[in-house]
């Protein structure tokens, strides 16, 4: 039994997290991979009535679950996932985007990961005032720099597709910072000759993502970049709605959607489910990696197939060009779910 800690989050963030709770509870029931869910309480909703965004007892439960998911949060973000990134040390942040039938994308064959280092940067909350100025400082370490690299060059062994990296940097401007990031990243790339190394400019890649999107397998790049450049190439291959992402540390993991929380389509019932319900399959993949667990790999491969199936059959959410509603996508997939057990 894993017991899975679930921030419901604000916005649109409820509407997706029922959705996921639903495929969850389906997989528990169907699949035999057996999930206690704990619901977290953390976010702008709890911050009405509470001091912090993320109270004490929520970081407890979730410090003390075997895995955590979260929809998103509104504009207490920043106290909620940056401070749990921090605290637990989730210094990989795993953005997958690849085309999927029947939505419009940029071009066909995408099929990358951004490996974001989630750790420093900006990030680190080192901002100060001045007088008439502020300042924010921006943390590179060797440490952090290397187990980022390590990761993404594992991760295109693994992903066995281009075998490509690309580190993605402004080194010619950040000279100590992302000097120190390219380096390393450089270093890292000498123990895996098998995988093509490469370095790029952060505006360059911007480019590229939109030029020559197929291109790309691996992108690894630092914290502020891949935030951005993530967005991006999540509107590439056709919307922010079908966006997953993971946190990955060394013993703990979250996952959540890579988009904010949507108040403009809140409370609508059309907000895209498939970003919250792709984050469950790339949890399921995380578990069966950690625990060698084989039942876990069968149920993320169950959700990929039946998301490519229900797309394939044109049911879909309006900001993927269709005219369904949340519920219409979520009841589709466990119908697809049930089916092929
Ligand atoms: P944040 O600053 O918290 O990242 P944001 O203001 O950048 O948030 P998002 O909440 O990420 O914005 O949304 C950007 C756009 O994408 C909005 O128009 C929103 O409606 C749309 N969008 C995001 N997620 C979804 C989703 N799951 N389904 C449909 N549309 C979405």
């Amino acid at each position: 039994m894993y017991k899975l800690a679930l921030i419901s989050g604000d916005g649109i963030g409820p509407e997706i997290s029922k959705a996921a709770k639903s495929v969850i509870q389906l997989i528990h029931n169907m699949y035999d991979v057996k999930f206690e869910i704990i619901d977290v309480e953390a976010g702008d909703s709890v911050l009405k009535n509470n001091e912090k965004a993320l109270p004490d007892l929520s970081f407890k439960v979730i410090k003390n679950s075997d895995v955590c998911m979260k929809a998103p949060i509104g504009e207490s973000a920043a106290d909620v996932i940056v401070y749990l990134r921090r605290m637990l040390d989730l210094y990989a942040n795993i953005r997958p985007s690849k085309n999927y039938p029947n939505i419009r994308a940029l071009k066909d064959d995408i099929d990358l990961v951004i490996v974001r280092e989630n750790t420093e940067d900006v990030y680190a909350g080192l901002e100060y005032d001045f007088e008439n100025a502020s300042i924010a400082i921006r943390l590179t370490t060797k440490k952090a720099s290397t187990r980022i690299a390590e990761y993404a060059f594992k991760l295109a062994k693994f992903r066995n597709k281009k075998k490509s990296v690309v580190s993605v940097h402004k080194a010619n401007l950040l000279r100590k910072t992302d000097g120190l990031f390219s380096t390393t990243c450089r270093e890292i790339s000498k123990k895996y000759t098998d995988i093509q190394f490469s370095d790029m400019y952060v505006d360059a890649c911007a480019m590229n993502l939109i030029r020559n999107p197929e291109n790309f397998d691996v992108i690894v790049t630092t914290n502020l970049f891949g935030d951005i450049l993530s967005d991006e190439a999540a509107q590439v291959v056709g919307s922010l709605g079908i966006a997953p992402a993971a946190n990955i540390g060394d013993n703990f993991a979250i996952f959540e959607p890579v988009h904010g929380s949507a108040p403009d389509i809140a409370g609508k019932g059309i907000a895209n489910p498939l970003s919250m319900i792709l984050s469950v399959r790339m949890m399921l993949d995380w578990l069966a990696m950690k625990n060698n667990d084989n039942k876990c790999v069968d149920a993320a491969q169950k959700i990929e197939d039946a998301v490519t199936k229900v797309l394939a059959k044109g049911i879909k959410t309006p900001d993927i060009g269709g005219n369904n509603k949340t519920e219409d996508v979520t009841n589709t997939i466990l119908t697809e779910l049930r089916s092929t057990q």
